[in-house]
């Protein structure tokens, strides 16, 4: 019990932002516990109606103790096998004993979306869920049995009970798979929306510096260069700047490619940080930055760029012990009418060449 109530207490921590398993996790373990409960509340009306659906109760509620552990372990095969076998028979018997009124066929509904869950298993396991939809198919079929063994054959042995604690015991069968459906349904919709999250942001942000990417920054120049056409006060403010590491190449001969990561890294943490003064700052290719501004005048522009030069100048890169030194040459491109996002770019990529050819460590306007 104690280790249900840890685990149970642990999911419910991960169940936001985390692993699509530990989300998987929480909904597994919480329809459990409904189902633990549920089953725990009719030991006694099927005690008193029938010893061998009690029996069936009492077996089932402590596979479902067992269904913790097995979640726990990811044996999520088992588990959804084990689980289907118990609806299947709890549903029928309980169906053909105790009467069609009773609801129990509701529990047929979870087979359909608690066995459909093949978001997080590998793509091997996920090829062979598809013959879950014969299961799906035939859990329609042991439905329209149960109706007809009840409704239509009228089989004699079943229990006659008082109607209102039929009613009762439809209503509560009724809640209790509706609860389960409702968190496998959130469960799927929130695992499709974290996944489109994931795979935009992969798009739009450079993996190893975790700034804007050149599509994005591409995309911002377009747009920007839409919004300054025609208007000679925001054109004059339009500006990009294009950053370039001095003798880059030197530090991964020298110290190695995962250096240069490092540096690369450390670069964008600092990089980042003049976004403050209204820039939009991204990762252009390799060793090269590129900053935008439509807020500031070219010298206002040119005076923060000089200040994170002689940042970067001044820092010691501190890489498995070794203090690596490292300057880079800044070019400006102003933009004027007319002109695209490329030859924009080529506009600062010709004063980054004359900072490179004047001596590097510097910024060309
Ligand atoms: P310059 O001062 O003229 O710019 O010299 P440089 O050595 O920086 O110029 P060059 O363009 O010849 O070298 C750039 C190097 O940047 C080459 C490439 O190996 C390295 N580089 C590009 N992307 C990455 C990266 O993601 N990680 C690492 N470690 N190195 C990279
Ligand atoms: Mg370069
Ligand atoms: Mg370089």
């Amino acid at each position: 019990m104690f280790y249900i109530t840890k685990k149970t207490i642990e999911y419910r921590k991960n169940r936001k932002g985390n692993t699509t398993e530990d989300k998987l996790n929480f909904v597994l373990f919480e329809s459990d516990t409904v189902l633990l409960m549920i089953g725990l509340l009719f030991l006694y009306p099927f005690f008193k109606y029938s010893k061998f659906l009690f029996t069936l109760d009492a077996i089932g509620n402590i596979l479902c103790l067992v269904y913790y552990k097995i979640i726990d372990d990811k044996k999520y095969q088992l588990y959804s096998m084990l689980a289907l076998i118990q609806v299947i028979l709890f549903t029928s018997f309980a169906t053909l004993i105790l009467g069609w009124r009773t609801g129990f066929y509701y529990y047929i509904f979870l087979g359909y979306v608690a066995f459909f869950f093949p978001f997080y298993l590998p793509d091997s396991e996920v090829e062979k869920q598809i013959s879950r939809i014969p299961i799906g198919i035939l859990l329609m079929i042991l439905f329209f049995v149960l109706y007809g063994f009840t409704n239509i054959v009228n089989i004699s042995s079943a229990v006659v009970m008082q109607k209102r604690l039929e009613d009762i015991f439809c209503y509560i069968n009724f809640a209790v798979t509706s609860i389960i459906i409702i968190a496998f349904a959130y469960f799927y919709s929130s695992l499709i929306i974290s996944e489109k999250r994931e795979l935009s942001s992969r798009a739009d942000i450079d993996a190893l510096t975790g700034l804007y990417n050149r599509y994005v920054l591409n995309k911002n120049m377009e747009a920007n260069i839409e919004l300054v056409k025609g208007n000679e006060k925001d054109t004059d403010n339009f500006l990009v700047a294009m950053l370039d590491i001095d003798f880059f190449k030197k530090i991964n001969d020298t110290y190695g490619h995962n250096a240069g990561d490092y540096v690369l890294k450390t670069l964008a943490k600092k990089i980042i940080k003049f976004s403050k003064y209204g820039m939009l700052v991204g990762r252009w290719g390799g060793e090269e930055f590129l900053f935008m501004s439509s807020s500031m005048q070219k010298d206002e522009f040119k005076e923060c760029l000089e200040r994170l030069r002689k940042e970067i100048e001044n820092t010691s890169f501190k890489f498995n012990g070794k203090k690596l030194k490292v300057t880079v040459s800044i070019g400006i491109g102003k933009y004027k009418s007319g002109m695209t996002p490329t030859s924009l770019v080529g506009a600062a990529d010709d004063n980054l060449y004359k900072a490179k050819q004047s001596g590097r460590n510097r910024v060309v306007d």
